[in-house]
């Protein structure tokens, strides 16, 4: 099939290259021409597992081309799909500023039928719009498919090969069929595509984001009581999570939530849902919840070197807003070291893949360091704040001898207190008791 994909971030570079990997012809159009010029070479501009080895080879293979020329993407494919950002306005609400000049340039291009599908996370009705804004502008037939995407940064590319589920929101059977063929390559196991109204579609996106978030904040506020009665939050989370009506996934307390996704959709959510006179109680709550735990966090730090401030050197493991990424949008580790900042500490990074992006974001105020040993040193405490894999497994003594005060804040509660302990730590975590309760004093 011959695609075109508008948007060369993290959806839609992966999609595209996922695509041309089960043989499909895709051009992937983005309107930052350097984005462009490096991919061409084969060079990605994102940290993604994989990514990079499925770009080349389909480059090479030439079923994977890279441009900024939107007309010609779209008179040579019968699908065009777009995957530009929708970030947030000031008031919450979607900025569909970027979906909007697309649809906008796309409308004066159309010479024959194509199907518009939109993986960009749109708020719901948002479909009404784009097809009236279409109709607009050109009497060339087409047909529109709501198709959001859930795949999941750092493993962005096993998702979309491999999808739990891909819905496709359209009225029209021919679209349908087009967007089955589109899918069944990643379906040979079992046919996991969900056909439905693209209103559904577009509201099952936010629905799934929103019901994700819920059981983290959920999660933290167990947590805070944990602590305030003496129980261990691993415990219950162990407990809670072998329900299989409430599965393990997504019940990891700590500094909340982030990135580009959650916190936007969360957002926007409550804004569609009081333009149709709806409070959205739960879903604002888990917003508070979550704005607190981060900040929460951060505090817990501050309190403890009160009045020392800047005297403190914090060794920071971990700035990306999660494992497997080199994203930092809305990542809970930046605010976290804005904080500190804030009140005079200084601070030592590392993060594996985000610390150069981090560096330019904290306009350089932090000491970048190349390896997490090194942010140790000459440090008054250890922080860890994302969850790679390369942080669960440390070497407590080296800590503790490089360290200048034994002391840990693990912001993602990924270590043993005991283990900590007896390593001669002072361990501090999220609804954890630091010492445990059946131990004999
Ligand atoms: P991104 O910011 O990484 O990429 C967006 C790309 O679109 C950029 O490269 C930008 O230059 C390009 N672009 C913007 N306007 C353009 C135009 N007029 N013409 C051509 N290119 C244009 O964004 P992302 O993280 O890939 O997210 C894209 C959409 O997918 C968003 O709506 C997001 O909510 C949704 N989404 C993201 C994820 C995720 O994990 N990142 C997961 C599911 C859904």
């Amino acid at each position: 099939m011959k695609i075109c994909m508008v948007g060369a971030g993290y959806v839609g570079l992966v999609s595209a290259a996922c695509l041309a990997e089960v043989g499909n012809e895709v051009i992937c159009v983005d309107k930052d021409e350097s984005r462009i010029t490096r991919l061409c070479e084969g060079v990605v501009p994102i940290y993604e597992p994989d990514l990079e080895r499925l770009v080349q080879r389909n480059l090479r293979s030439g079923r994977l081309r890279f441009t900024t020329d939107l007309k010609e993407a779209v008179r040579r494919s019968l699908i065009v799909i777009l995957a530009v950002g929708t970030p947030a306005s000031p008031d919450g609400s979607s900025d569909l500023s970027h979906v909007d000049a697309v649809v906008a340039e796309i409308g004066g291009l159309l010479e024959e039928y194509r199907i518009l599908v939109m993986k960009s996370t749109v708020p719901v009705g948002t479909h009404a719009r784009i097809i009236t804004a279409l109709r607009s502008r050109t009497s060339v037939p087409f047909d529109y498919v709501a198709n959001p995407e859930f795949l999941k940064e750092g493993g962005a590319v096993e998702d979309f090969m491999r999808p739990d589920r891909v819905i496709i929101g359209t009225t029209s059977p021919r679209a349908r069929d087009v967007m089955a063929e589109l899918y069944a390559p990643f379906m040979r196991k079992s046919n996991r595509v969900l056909f439905m109204d693209p209103m559904s579609a577009e509201m099952t996106k936010y629905a799934a984001n929103a019901m994700l978030a819920t059981r983290i904040s959920f999660m933290n506020e167990i947590a805070y009581l944990c602590e305030k009665v003496g129980a261990d939050v691993e415990h219950v989370r162990r407990g809670l999570g072998s329900d299989p009506r409430i599965g393990s996934a997504f019940l990891f307390p700590g500094v909340g939530f982030g990135g580009s996704c959650f916190p936007k959709d969360i957002t926007s959510l409550i804004h569609t849902g009081r333009s149709h006179g709806l409070a959205m109680d739960l879903v604002r709550a888990v917003w508070r919840v979550n704005e607190a735990a981060r900040e929460r966090f951060a505090e817990r730090i501050r309190e403890y070197f009160a009045g020392r401030e800047s005297d403190v050197t914090l060794a920071v493991w971990g700035l990306a807003f999660k494992a497997g990424t080199d994203d930092i949008r809305e990542s809970p580790a930046l605010y976290c070291v804005r904080r500190f900042l804030d009140w005079g500490m200084r601070v030592k990074a590392y993060d594996p893949e985000a610390g150069q992006a981090a560096l330019t974001a904290l306009n350089r105020q932090i000491r970048l360091c190349a390896n997490a040993c090194e942010a140790l040193d000459d440090s008054d405490a250890l922080v860890v704040l994302t969850d790679w894999q390369e942080f669960r497994t440390p070497d407590f003594e080296s800590i503790r001898s490089r360290l200048k005060r034994p002391v840990i804040f693990d912001g993602r509660n990924l270590y043993d207190p005991g283990r900590a302990r007896q390593a001669g730590l002072e361990y501090h975590c999220v609804g954890r008791p630091s010492r445990p309760n059946n131990e004999c004093e």
